[in-house]
């Protein structure tokens, strides 16, 4: 967050290049805090982007307009009394242009353009000669859109092709161009003025590095199966869990989050069963036959980072999902989440902040609905994510995300100042520590990591001393048509038989990169016999 009263050299209506001119330096108004970005505008106005708005300010702070809007990716240019700003509508996937008249005080929403075929990266306004105005759009894997703003309506004007990786959308209006840093290469200039073939030009050469790190050759499993894309593009899929049939385990659902949008079920085919439409929802997890104040129901809890909740399902005996409760938390940011059923009974739930705080709370039925007890606080130096909890062995697995895995006590009554370090970041553990699951078969227990800086998945003894028990990798299966996997955030795996393949379990993992075609984000089915035998595990 930004401190108030600073000084900066502010760049009115163009971001901030090298060697351009910009305003002397300015402080800031304190209403200002709250922004995530700013812009400045004519006559000492600014335009401040905050979590849920869009706000006007005059120069001494003072709010004149603010639009409810939930976007990033601001920009702006002055236009004859106001200015043109753009915006990524968050909600909607869209471009959105905002008009700003100074004179009136006035925010007006503008012209949107269509959802982009891919994920937004990033987006910024150029102006050409013409004074014409152009948006460029910027998406993952390098695909780029020049929209013509000027004029009736937005109209495409060409797609481009960039380097991949590109995480920023800088424009030089007086020099026509688009730069661009490439990892690896340097810093190009692409011109924004023609419309022929697209030139560019290597302004600074990186000296070439060695890559980091060598990929390490691990055994590779194929998935079974894969769900239904989710109905978001870019990273919009995050966790899944698993819900066994109390009758027939192979009528067992696989429940994933969409951070964009909700909740969703499959079947063991991948096939959709259920969308709760509940916001974003990160993680998600389940246990079955929790008694609470004598009755005994199935639950999943997930993370609601619009409301910093989380979010009560109940499950009945078909696999139906229901809507019905929130508990708030007094986190500012809430993330990761994990369920504990102790031996001794009821169910607790673990949450935690993108600031390493965890809370741990008892799930109790009070008045006809869920409500949090508060147990403990506990809380890492940097921010965590995923977490497992051995209801057996009560112990719990958290993951801090730059750092490693970390083992303490599940039971809130214990210490939990001082957690063992499991397995740190490292050759055999690639940052970010993504997601955490245990496999509990018959004759030993595992714990799954996703070792997302490497695409790879770690497996390591669920009991003391943690012993390492190997890596994979999840490649193509070419005969079924999938593809591999990529990135992973969440992942889930049980032990029980749920028939055909899954004998002797499933590990179900995110899939970051939804090839074979590119698709939105999916999660594909693993049968652990697959991985057993990849590693030699009893
Ligand atoms: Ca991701
Ligand atoms: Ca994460
Ligand atoms: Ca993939
Ligand atoms: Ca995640
Ligand atoms: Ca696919």
């Amino acid at each position: 967050m930004y401190k108030t009263s600073r000084t900066l050299a502010v760049c009115i209506g163009i971001l901030a290049m090298p060697g351009m001119a910009c305003a002397s330096p300015t402080t800031l108004p304190p209403s200002l805090a709250n922004a995530e970005q700013f812009n400045a505008l004519a006559d000492g106005h600014w335009l401040a982007l905050e979590k849920n708005a869009l706000r006007l300010l005059a120069a001494d702070g003072r709010e004149i307009a603010s639009l409810a809007l939930r976007a990033d990716h601001l920009d702006s240019r002055s236009t004859p009394g106001g200015a043109l700003a753009l915006v990524f509508d968050d909600a909607r996937h869209q471009s959105l242009l905002i008009d700003i008249d100074l004179a009136l005080g006035r925010l007006a929403v503008g012209a949107r353009l269509p959802e982009p075929a891919f994920s937004l990266e990033s987006q910024c306004l150029y102006r050409d000669g013409q004074q014409l105005d152009h948006a460029l759009l910027i998406g993952e894997d390098g695909q780029a859109e020049q929209w013509l703003l000027s004029g009736p309506a937005p109209r495409l004007l060409r797609k481009l092709a960039l380097p991949p990786g590109v995480e920023s959308c800088r424009v030089d209006d007086a020099r026509h161009t688009l730069h661009i840093g490439e990892d690896g290469i340097g810093d190009w200039t692409y011109a924004l003025d023609g419309e022929g073939v697209p030139t560019r030009s290597l302004v600074v050469a990186q000296t070439a590095k060695a890559q980091s790190a060598v990929r390490r050759n691990l055994q590779i499993v194929e998935p079974q199966a894969q769900t239904e894309p989710v109905a978001r593009r870019g990273d919009a899929a995050d966790d899944p869990a698993i819900w066994i049939h109390p009758l027939d385990p192979t009528q067992s659902l696989i429940l994933g989050t969409n951070k964009k949008q909700g909740l969703l079920s499959y079947d063991l085919s991948g096939k959709t069963r259920q969308l709760l439409e509940v916001g974003r929802v990160n993680n998600v997890d389940v246990r079955q036959q929790v008694r609470l104040n004598g009755r005994s129901v199935d639950l999943a809890l997930a993370t609601q980072r619009d409301e910093n909740a989380l979010a009560v399902f109940e499950i009945d005996a078909n696999g139906t999902l229901r809507d019905v409760a929130r508990i708030a938390t007094d986190l500012d940011d809430i993330y990761g989440t994990c369920l504990y059923q102790p031996a001794s009974g009821g169910l607790e739930v673990i949450a935690n902040d993108k600031d390493g705080r965890f809370v741990q709370y008892r799930i109790d039925w009070l008045d006809n609905t869920y409500v949090g007890v508060l147990l403990r606080r506990f809380s890492v130096a940097s921010q965590p994510e995923g977490c497992v909890a051995d209801d057996r062995a009560g112990r719990l697995f958290i993951g801090e995300e730059d750092h490693g895995i970390w083992a303490l006590a599940a039971d809130a009554r214990a210490d939990a100042a001082a957690p063992h370090l499991v397995l740190p970041v490292g050759p055999r553990l690639v940052a970010d520590v993504e997601g955490l699951a245990l496999y509990h078969g018959a004759r030993a227990s595992y714990l799954i990591a996703s070792s997302q800086g490497d695409n790879s998945y770690v497996v390591l003894d669920a009991l003391p001393p943690f012993a390492y028990r190997g890596a994979f990798r999840i490649g193509i299966n070419a005969a079924a048509g999938i593809d591999g996997v990529s990135e992973t955030d969440g992942l889930e795996v049980t032990a029980l038989d749920l028939g055909g393949p899954y004998r002797q379990g499933m590990l179900v993992v995110q899939d970051g990169h939804n090839r074979l075609p590119d698709a939105p984000q999916n999660f594909k089915l693993v049968a652990w016999k697959d991985i057993a035998r990849a590693l030699g595990l009893e």
